[in-house]
């Protein structure tokens, strides 16, 4: 299945335009990944949004940098076949400003993805067969 996953609040903590700490996502995608399942970043990202810096290239570099294998960005690479709307294409949708995306807060109040939740549910549903690694 095809995965559309938000950045801000979504894989990190919100700290737009700095990238946000780790809220647990990376293994959780990861294993998405080893499962078969295929990841398009989603994200209001830009590349020259912020003094001259390459917001979205950043986050990219996030997935890079956590082993985490990115199948598109803001796109997936074959919808331009069969349609020429701008909504990424994707079977499931996370986003933590999705109703219904499962959310923790921290001491501070701010709010995120929980992907604790988000696994849990991914076993329920049976997208996700494996353990963590
Ligand atoms: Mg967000």
């Amino acid at each position: 299945m095809i995965f559309a996953i938000d950045f801000d609040g979504t894989v990190v903590k919100h700290k737009y335009p700095e990238i946000g700490e780790s809220i647990g996502a990376e293994p959780v995608l990861r294993n998405l990944v080893k499962n078969g399942h295929q990841i398009v970043l989603n994200t209001m990202r830009g590349h020259k949004t912020h003094e001259g810096r390459d917001l979205l290239q950043e986050a990219i570099d996030w997935f890079g940098k956590n082993g985490i294998e990115l199948y598109g960005v803001n796109e997936t690479p074959f919808q331009h076949t069969w349609t020429d709307s701008t909504k990424t294409f994707a079977h499931i949708y996370i986003d933590d400003s999705a109703l219904g995306c499962p959310k923790t807060e921290d001491e501070e109040g701010n709010h995120y993805a929980d992907w604790k939740a988000i696994d849990n549910l991914f076993k329920k549903i049976g997208i996700i067969n494996t353990v963590i690694v």
